[in-house]
């Protein structure tokens, strides 16, 4: 294992900020997976997942089980992980412009199709990585908060794997990915016992994974004599909720990691036989339950159960009047999501229900 660390542009006079960079295996030669943790700085069970595979690497790269290069970001965001306001932590907005941290990624194919202007050779692949590498390099970045941008895409650009790892509030295990890449999504979601699966060619607002692997489509659609293949593989895990912290979830899951890597030739051996437990759905069908009105929250069913449309997911009650308004959802489906707080204020999302029959459009990530 090689550890680096990069210098982020300083917050402020006498202050270090810095990135932790872990290297496996052949590093710089042949294939590359690249995994990062805690991108929303207060998402905790990521980054313990991401000190259990740091063992687990170590141990095979001991034993010569490891194949191309593997690079882990324990914690990709050390400024979000300082956010405190009243002993409350803040990691998914940067406190100094109120941007999220996931979202804004700089996409970079029209970078690449102007830097292309002797085509594409005969090594298509290595020739887009090599423009996507320039392009992130160029990136102009003037505060700490794009400096960290900047770095994690220069890191993970020209990887095969790009695997963010996340959690929401209180929530199942659920991927975020590409529609194209449906099939190796199941083969994480398999390893993981993922229990939804969330599918776009953009979900709007550019967050990192899809930063990493839309070039592709994108060069696919700008180019389409040129045969381009979908080399990068990404995906966003939601690692459960804020609070599913155990060193045997972490250790399971990160197994699981290991697994997925097993599959896709990373790590020497066969993956474990795993049934995927869901099938994919659009991630347009999944169905944010938003209240209403302020109140408090009472929900009538946990994350994970299967609901069907017209079922009571919560109850906003009214502490003035006591008025109840029940909330139902419109869709079937998998309740993979809910708030972790039952105080709601006017338009919160309680609830996200992976579902099939809705179809929105526009931006369809949370904010
Ligand atoms: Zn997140």
């Amino acid at each position: 294992m090689q550890t680096e660390y990069i210098d982020l542009i300083a917050p402020a006079p006498g202050q270090t900020c810095r990135l932790q960079v872990l290297r496996f295996g052949a590093v710089g030669a042949g294939r590359k997976a690249y995994i990062q943790a805690a991108l929303h700085a207060d998402e905790v069970p990521a980054m313990l997942t991401a000190l259990h595979l740091k063992t687990l690497l170590q141990e095979l790269e001991t034993q010569g089980q490891l194949f191309g290069e593997i690079v882990l970001v324990p914690y990709a965001n050390p400024l979000g992980l300082s956010q405190h306001i009243h002993g409350q932590h803040h990691g998914r907005f940067n406190l100094s412009d109120g941007i999220n941290f996931n979202r804004g990624f700089p996409e970079l194919s029209q970078a690449v199709v102007q830097q292309l202007t002797s085509g594409l050779g005969k090594d298509v692949v290595g020739t887009i990585r090599a423009a996507l590498q320039a392009a992130a390099d160029a990136l102009p970045a003037l505060t700490s908060a794009q400096d960290l941008k900047r770095r994690l895409l220069q890191l993970a650009i020209d990887a095969d794997i790009v695997i963010d790892l996340h959690c929401d509030s209180d929530a199942v295990v659920h991927l975020y990915g590409l529609t194209p890449q449906a099939s190796q999504l199941n083969q994480l979601s398999a390893q993981l016992g993922a229990r939804a699966v969330l599918l776009a060619t953009e979900s709007g607002d550019s967050p990192f994974d899809e930063a990493c692997s839309r070039p592709w489509l994108d060069m696919q659609r700008l180019m389409p004599e040129a045969n381009i293949p979908l080399a990068c593989f990404s995906t966003t895990v939601e690692l459960r909720g804020e609070a599913d912290v155990s060193h045997a979830l972490a250790h399971q899951d990160a197994q699981a990691l290991i697994g997925f890597l097993q599959t896709q030739g990373f790590v020497a051996g066969t993956a474990p036989e795993k049934k995927a437990l869901c099938e994919p759905t659009p991630l347009s069908g999944s169905e944010p339950i938003a209240a209403p009105s302020a109140g408090v929250i009472v929900f009538h069913r946990q994350s994970g159960e299967a609901v069907q449309a017209g079922d009571a997911i919560a109850d906003i009650v009214d502490p003035d009047t006591g008025a109840i308004t029940t909330l139902r959802c419109a869709s079937g489906g998998v309740l993979y999501a809910r708030c972790s707080t039952r105080w709601a204020h006017a338009g919160k999302r309680l609830a996200k229900i992976a579902g099939t029959s809705l179809a929105r459009t526009g931006k369809l990530l949370s904010p």
